[in-house]
């Protein structure tokens, strides 16, 4: 992580009221989680291949089945559309909501784009703590930077893993398609933040997630 970008990124997180850690690698995260995730808490996340690759979902799944949190597991086997269309709306009511971003700007910026809505609406409102768990392989310089990556690399990555038959899995880019699979529906940036250090990103030196 070059100094200079991370300078600039903790201060203007700093200006919009958003917490910053920084970890060296994800072998560290079991610690911060520790700390920010009191015992007892009802704790919901959304879909995110970083919460998986930093480990983060195991620990959760690990102290849910331990009896520390509740986890709203969306990801449980089994489960029914029904089923997890409940624990998305039971999602609001969460004490603590873990995350990834599709993009994070040095200038402060959260960016997200969201197929169903349910990551963007959670992290909006309703749990009362957001944490963001994101690789350096995120930050980007601006907004416009922010657009284009998601254009370039994290959409049609991610329609490839969810195997979508949408332009973009074949080209590689955002053909900016009317496709009735098409993930890309909500475009969300995240600025300054009213409730102060309700939204606390964890920035991992590492490559996560697309
Ligand atoms: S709008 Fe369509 S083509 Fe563009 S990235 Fe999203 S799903 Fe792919």
């Amino acid at each position: 992580m070059e100094k200079e970008s991370l300078n600039r990124l903790s201060a203007a997180l700093g200006r919009h009221q958003i917490r910053l850690t920084t970890l060296n690698s994800s072998s560290e995260i079991r610690a911060v989680l520790e700390k920010e995730i009191a015992p007892g808490s009802v704790v919901a996340f959304g879909g995110s291949m970083t919460l998986v690759e930093s480990g983060a979902l195991d620990i959760l799944r690990e102290w849910n089945e331990n009896g520390r949190i509740a986890l709203l597991d969306r990801g449980k086997p089994g489960l029914s559309q029904e089923e997890i269309d409940d624990l998305l709306r039971r999602s609001f009511f969460a004490d603590v909501y873990l995350a990834s971003v599709n993009a994070l700007t040095e200038d402060g910026y959260l960016y997200n784009v969201d197929g169903n809505g349910n990551r963007v609406a959670a992290m909006i409102f309703g749990p009362k703590k957001v944490l963001v768990i994101a690789g350096t392989n995120k930050l980007v310089t601006d907004r416009e930077d922010a657009v284009e990556r998601v254009r370039q690399i994290a959409a049609p990555q991610n329609a490839k893993r969810l195997h979508r038959d949408t332009p973009c899995t074949k080209t590689g880019h955002c053909c900016d398609c009317l496709h009735p699979e098409r993930i890309c529906c909500s475009y969300t940036f995240f600025g300054m933040q009213r409730d102060k250090n309700r939204m606390h990103v964890i920035l991992i030196d590492e490559v996560l997630g697309y």
